[in-house]
């Protein structure tokens, strides 16, 4: 199937406060965040036209603004109801929105004082990040990339410029087969997906690596939340990779892969299971309920 080119589609796209037509929402290319990766953005999902914990995406864009040093000039209740707007504006019900906020053109060297702070909404219908195939498990290389110590880089940022390490491993991964990458961080630790974290069963309890280094994924919660009503043990501990040779199920968990079945990690292969399809089932009931049921159910 040809791709088609993310700035030759029709539709609406929420910019700096106005709705644009999609093919008008352009940025001059002395920008400072693309020259020097000064952006934030969020990764969120519309189900049944409901977005799926929009707060808490919207708290996370303006901390990681903050985290890089700047303020979003725009309220939690304006950017949700920019969210909102939007989807509404392209008629999608069920989607995935990807909101930026970024660094202008007022100053192009490491000091970006001066810069206006920009804010753009975009939305499009993007199913499941690993496809139809989800059940089967995907297959992830252990890339030679590591997750960077927290005083390295703004690891609780959801900043733009992190994503060159997870382009790099992911891009090693693809050209070996795999379909994607699991990282370790810079101790050698379990760390997480290029854009997913990951959980593991051993003996019938879940654990997952403790996010110190890397995002602790809004579907992260929700899911330790699910598994703790469904009555498993969850444990958030230091995870080394020799341990996950023992693990009988693994699986990646994020706004895009949703709860994707794991089947290899590098040298190690995975049945998906009982754990991950009550999960996997529990979740896509949960993202359809309306938000303030979602919040009653994951507030553990
Ligand atoms: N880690 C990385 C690197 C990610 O890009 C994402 C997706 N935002 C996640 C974890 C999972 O986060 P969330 O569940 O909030 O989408």
């Amino acid at each position: 199937m040809a791709l088609v080119p993310f700035d030759d589609r029709d539709g609406f796209i929420w910019f700096d406060g106005v709705m644009v037509p999609w093919r008008d929402a352009k940025i001059h290319v002395l920008t400072h965040g693309l020259h020097y990766a000064s952006g934030v953005f969020e990764g969120e999902r519309a189900y049944s036209g409901n977005i799926f914990k929009l707060r808490a995406h919207t708290e996370r864009l303006i901390k990681s603004g903050k985290i890089l040093g700047f303020d979003i000039p725009y309220s939690a209740d304006a950017i949700d109801a920019a969210c909102i707007e939007v989807v509404k504006a392209n008629d999608l019900t069920d989607a995935y929105i990807r909101p930026l906020a970024w660094r202008g053109t007022e100053q192009l060297s490491v000091s970006a004082q001066q810069t206006k702070i920009h804010l753009m909404i975009a939305t499009w219908a993007w199913p499941n990040l690993f496809g139809n195939d989800r059940m089967k498990g995907v297959t992830l290389d252990i890339a030679t990339w590591k997750r960077p110590h927290p005083e390295t880089a703004p690891t609780a940022s959801k900043a733009a410029g992190l994503y060159m390490i997870g382009t790099l491993a992911k891009h090693e991964a693809e050209a070996k087969g795999f379909n994607d990458a699991l990282m370790l961080d810079w101790r050698g630790q379990v760390a997480e997906g290029t854009g997913a974290n990951v959980f593991f069963v051993f003996n019938g309890e879940i654990h997952t690596p403790i996010p110190d280094c890397f995002l602790d994924g809004i579907t992260r919660r929700v899911v330790m939340s699910i598994a703790r009503r469904h009555q498993y043990k969850v444990v958030e501990r230091v995870i080394m990779p020799d341990e996950m040779a023992k693990a009988s199920e693994v699986f990646l968990v994020g706004t895009a892969a949703e709860v994707t079945p794991v089947r290899q990690i590098g040298p190690h292969h995975y049945t998906p299971g009982a754990v991950t399809a009550a999960l996997l089932a529990d979740f896509e009931t949960l993202v359809r309920k309306q938000p303030s049921e979602v919040e009653l159910l994951t507030a553990a």
